[in-house]
This record gives C-alpha cells, structure tokens and sequence, in this order.
C-alpha cells in the first residue's frame, strides 16, 4: 500500500495537485475497482470513516480529479456520471441497468482502427475543425 500510495501522491504532484488525505482515500479507493462508480457508489465504498464522507466532498474531488486529467468523467444518458481512474484510451460497454464493463484492450483498438479514416477527414472537412480523436460507446441489448 506505500507503494501504491507513493504513485498516486507522484501522480497528484505531475497533475499539479495537493495530496490530502481525502483525495489520496478517493483516488485509490477508484484505482482499485473496474466497476467505474458513481459518485454515491464511490463514497459508499469508502465507508463512514473516510474524511469525505460528503456526497458534496466526493462530487467536487472527482471534479478536481477530472480536470486535472487523472481519471475519466463518463456521463451517462440515463443516470449520474461515472468514474475510471483508467485514462487509457479504451472502449465501454453500457449496460441497459447503467453498470460500464471495459471492451478488452485489443479488441477495443482493433475496432477503432477499423474506423474509416476518410469519412473522418471528411467531417474534419465539412464542419472544419481537426478531429483529435475518435471514441465510441458500444450499448449492450437488454436480454
Ligand atoms: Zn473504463
């Protein structure tokens, strides 16, 4: 736990950010799951004796966190926001009941890279603006 404690206060430095005590319970208690929580879930998870047990607290870490580019804000259409401290770029899967599960790595690439290049050019083309990027969200059936 050092260890890992050690890489998030280098990372809190490289962000810019102030390492609290809260921030460094927030960050590593979203670290540690692939579940990609909300805000509420998140401070479930840290429990009552955390010292953010404010929804308030929490919203407004996660914030500073997402500006700072050290985790994923995920908006969601149906329901409250979602976190990954994974900032990789990788795919989601959206459940009809609002859970995220990762589309594994290789399988996420090959898809983006599948895109067509040229219809992306010709949006660039059409709306003028250089496209950084392409990111999909894959929908999973109800079953
Ligand atoms: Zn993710």
């Amino acid at each position: 736990m050092v260890d890992c404690d050690q890489q998030i206060r280098s990372l809190f430095a490289e962000a810019g950010l102030r390492c609290t005590k809260q921030r460094l319970e927030l960050y590593r208690a979203l670290a540690k799951t692939d579940t990609h929580p909300t805000a509420e879930q998140l401070r479930d998870m840290l429990g009552c004796n955390c010292s953010c047990s404010s929804l308030a607290t929490v919203y407004n870490t996660l914030e500073t966190f997402c500006k700072a580019g050290i985790i994923r804000c995920i908006p969601t259409a149906s329901g409250p926001t979602r976190y990954d401290a994974d900032t990789s770029d990788h795919l989601h899967i959206t459940s009809p009941d609002g859970s995220i599960i990762d589309v594994p790595h290789h399988l996420g690439k090959k898809l983006l890279a599948s895109f067509p290049s040229e219809l992306v050019q010709q949006i660039e083309a059409e709306l003028g603006l250089p496209i950084d990027r392409v990111s999909l969200e894959l929908i999973a059936a109800r079953t």
